[in-house]
């Protein structure tokens, strides 16, 4: 039988996040509530994960905004239990928070199997500092991406919110999506008992843009279907262009202008 490998496994505990950013990709700014998963519900997608993969290269911490997750120490000690199936745990923070004592012993616990990317936004990040020399006291693999004043990485952000029908005729809608650098990352992204194969496909779902269609994500709750079937859906996530990709903008990314990251929406 052959090995499913995840390259990138994304799991999404909190869509709660410390900044409220205006072209946030996850629309959060937008109609996707803001919300814990609750961590027996998170946990028991991890094992359904782990139970379809042979092998995950990437296992990633995503939010929202990881740190402000209540348990976020013991999701850590949970993941880590499956440290001989995952080559590093990549833990995305936008460094505005610094963990609580727990989350510092969770980390210290597990410092040489994960790796801590930080979206630098300049003033938002104020904890920056605080992940910088805790990073280097105990030779934590640590990863700064800037995202604020010039050269932003990537050059800054897309506008991808205000999703609609952009009415690409299927077989360009086809051929765009394959080229699409999600689609080439084979970044998989799990919330809430489903795996998408990106972000998009996830949170374009979950605001409810369209109806679910069978074979987009793998409901990992369902129990009417057998190991192998959802291993067949994840076989297929990368053969043709899902649902989300037809209100998709991030397939043109190489070519859409670019826009300060984190531009913050004003309170009231
Ligand atoms: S930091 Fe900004 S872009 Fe990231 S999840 Fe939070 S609100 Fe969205
Ligand atoms: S076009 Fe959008 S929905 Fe489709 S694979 Fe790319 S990021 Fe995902």
């Amino acid at each position: 039988m052959e090995e499913l490998v995840a390259r990138r496994l994304a799991i999404v505990p909190t869509t709660n996040c410390s900044l409220n950013c205006k072209l946030c990709m996850d629309y959060l700014s937008g109609p996707v509530k803001r919300r814990d998963i609750p961590l027996e519900d998170v946990c028991r997608d991890i094992d359904a994960c782990f139970a379809l993969f042979d092998r995950v290269v990437w296992l990633q911490f995503v939010g929202g905004e990881v740190f402000v997750y209540r348990d976020f120490a013991k999701l850590l000690d949970y993941a880590l239990r499956y440290r001989d199936r995952f080559d590093r745990l990549i833990i995305e923070t936008n460094a505005t928070v610094f963990p609580d004592e727990a989350g510092r012993q969770a980390l210290l616990r597990h410092g040489d199997a994960l790796s801590i990317y930080v979206s630098d936004y300049g003033e938002l990040s104020r904890a920056r500092g605080k992940f910088d020399q805790f990073a280097r006291e105990h030779n934590i693999h640590y990863v700064v991406k800037k995202y604020h004043g010039d050269g932003q990485y990537f050059d800054g952000w897309i506008d991808n919110t205000n999703p609609h029908d952009l009415k690409e005729p299927g077989d360009v809608l086809e051929v765009n999506a394959m080229n699409c650098p999600q689609c080439r990352l084979r970044n998989m992204h799990c919330y809430d008992g489903k795996l998408h194969r990106c972000s998009n496909s996830c949170f374009m779902q979950e605001m409810g843009l369209f109806p679910p269609k069978d074979g987009d994500f793998v409901d990992l709750r369902d129990v009417s279907r057998s190991r192998e079937e959802k291993r067949e859906i994840i076989r297929e996530f990368y053969t043709h262009a899902r649902r989300s990709c037809r209100y998709c903008k991030q397939k043109y990314m190489a070519i859409l202008p670019r826009y300060p990251a984190a531009q913050q929406l004003k309170k009231g």
